[in-house]
């Protein structure tokens, strides 16, 4: 099925029910929503002359003409690549190069960098800014049928947030992103149509995953200007009871201490969906605090959207499990729709407990890398999804992630997970941050370094020993402590270790 199909199901059995919120305003009913989609499928047929299948980027910070243009070209059949608008030019350039992307859409903010690529792209014949007069004019256009798409026919290029070299896009098709919203249900959240989902992360990455599921069953989205604090937070959740979003780890953290949430009242507040990144016990503990049992975690990728293993509001909530910590410093356990298993680098599987490479198989893994034969056999072989990343199960199924392969350090023989060193040290109150890597090291092979960010009153190299030894292991505590002011970080929040190792061997 073609995932438009519920805009335009929900344009008639919601007409005036609200669809897209810009802060406590309604910017569209179901009604309007659908309207727009349907003509704005007709412009990008009919006046632009796209075809099903062309690809259509979208280049745009979060704002409500982002989904009128996703389910827009859904509509017409075309294959949308949300673009991170965060990104430099070149970056920009790169992906709707790759993807032959024969037309983008932007923003304002977005529009000279964009406009600049016409040149620039081969592929590129036209740029239209939303909002503006430019998509006014394609989204009044005739309306046009909604084009049948099949399970395998791409729906989305998500080209991977590109921590290490080129980015990759991982082409998602229907079918992938059905099955994705399918067990957000299951093993996440039930949704109704009274409830909302707050853009509060960028539509291009996780939140234009979560956003599916609410838009299947009707619930409204929610775009606001800023960051969301807590005093926002608390407006939304007001306006719009039973919402649910999606945050990086870091976000949670920053909205957990912030006083505005002290002692409020959050019963409009459902669910928060945390993960693509890890979320260290310390600060899970303290967002449990805040917001009691309303977090769930996922573990995904884009290459099987989100969609791994999870911990639901049910596991956070189950404090009298004898395992309870375990569990919360473990992505949780597989979803529902998808095979999980650890393996040995010869791909046999390893017994429990022990840690190799996470593998993934179900109907909501890519179809492959988009024009990257040679990647997508490499990735996909065996049939099965090699994520990159490092874990174990445990007896119960739950799974642990260690750290990707690549950032593992080996220090005289022995393997050492950073995230066990930087969970040990942000247990001192006088961390706000930390992340540890290894370098290289003529006697040992490798040594631990930690780059920590304090707090106001840093902490010496003694008592972050201490605090190590406290919980670690001795082999595992660092050589060095770097205090820094802040960790370098992708555009999505992602510690970038490979900086902090080239700026280690620049020294
Ligand atoms: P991306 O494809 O950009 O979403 O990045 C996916 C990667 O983020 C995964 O392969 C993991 O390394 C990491 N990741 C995602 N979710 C989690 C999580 N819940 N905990 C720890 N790391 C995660």
């Amino acid at each position: 099925m073609n995932l438009a199909t519920w805009v335009e199901r929900h344009g008639r059995r919601l007409r005036d029910d609200p669809a897209l919120a810009t802060g406590e305003d309604v910017h569209a009913t179901w009604g309007e929503l659908a309207a727009r989609v349907a003509g704005g499928a007709g412009g990008l047929r009919d006046r632009l002359g796209l075809e099903p299948g062309d690809r259509v980027a979208i280049v745009m910070g979060n704002r409500p003409e982002y989904l009128e243009v996703q389910y827009a070209a859904w509509h017409a059949g075309l294959v949308a690549v949300p673009v991170n608008a965060r990104l430099h030019r070149d970056e920009i350039a790169y992906v709707l190069e790759h993807s032959g992307a024969r037309v983008a859409v932007t923003d304002d903010e977005h529009a000279e960098d964009v406009g600049a690529l016409l040149e620039r792209v081969g592929t590129l014949e036209a740029v239209v800014r939303a909002p503006g007069p430019e998509w006014e004019g394609l989204r009044t256009a005739a309306p046009v049928p909604l084009t049948d798409r099949g399970t395998d026919d791409p729906a989305w290029l998500f080209y991977t947030s590109g921590t290490t070299g080129r980015p990759k896009g991982a082409t998602l098709t229907h079918g992938n992103l059905l099955m994705a919203s399918l067990s957000y249900f299951a093993d996440i959240d039930p949704v109704a149509s009274t409830d909302s989902v707050l853009h509060a992360a960028p539509l291009s990455h996780g939140s234009g995953l979560y956003g599916l599921p609410h838009v299947a069953k009707g619930a409204v989205s929610v775009f606001t200007e800023g960051t969301v604090d807590g005093a926002r937070l608390l407006t939304l959740t007001r306006r719009w009871p039973g919402l649910s979003f999606f945050a990086a780890p870091i976000m949670v953290r920053r909205l957990a201490g912030d006083e505005a949430l002290r002692d409020a009242d959050l019963s409009g507040l459902k669910t928060i969906i945390y993960g693509g990144a890890p979320m260290y016990l310390a600060d899970l503990e303290a967002a449990l605090g805040t917001f009691g049992p309303r977090l769930a975690q996922i573990y995904g990728q884009g290459e099987t959207p989100m969609t791994i293993t999870g911990l639901s509001k049910a596991d956070h909530a189950g404090t009298d499990h004898p395992r309870w910590r375990e569990r919360m410093q473990s992505v949780g356990f597989p979803r529902t729709d998808v095979d999980v298993r650890v393996v040995d680098p010869d791909d046999r599987a390893v017994p429990t407990g022990e840690v190799g490479e996470v593998l993934v198989r179900g109907g909501v893994v890519m179809s492959g890398y988009w024009q990257a034969e040679e990647a997508t056999a490499e990735t996909l072989r065996g049939g099965w999804l090699h994520t990159g990343d490092v874990g174990s199960l445990d007896e119960d199924g739950f799974l642990t992630l260690k750290d990707r392969s690549k950032d593992l350090i080996i220090s005289g023989g022995m393997n050492i997970y950073p995230r066990e060193v930087e969970e040990a040290l942000l247990t001192h109150p006088q961390v706000e941050a930390v992340a540890v890597v290894g370098r290289p090291d003529p006697e040992w092979g490798e040594s631990v370094v930690a780059f920590v960010v304090p707090g106001d009153d840093p902490p010496s190299s003694e008592d972050l020993d201490r605090t190590c030894l406290d919980r670690i292991a001795r082999f595992k505590r660092p050589k060095e402590y770097h205090l820094v002011d802040a960790l370098p970080t992708n555009s999505y929040g992602k510690v970038l270790k490979r900086e902090l190792r080239e700026q280690l061997a620049g020294e």
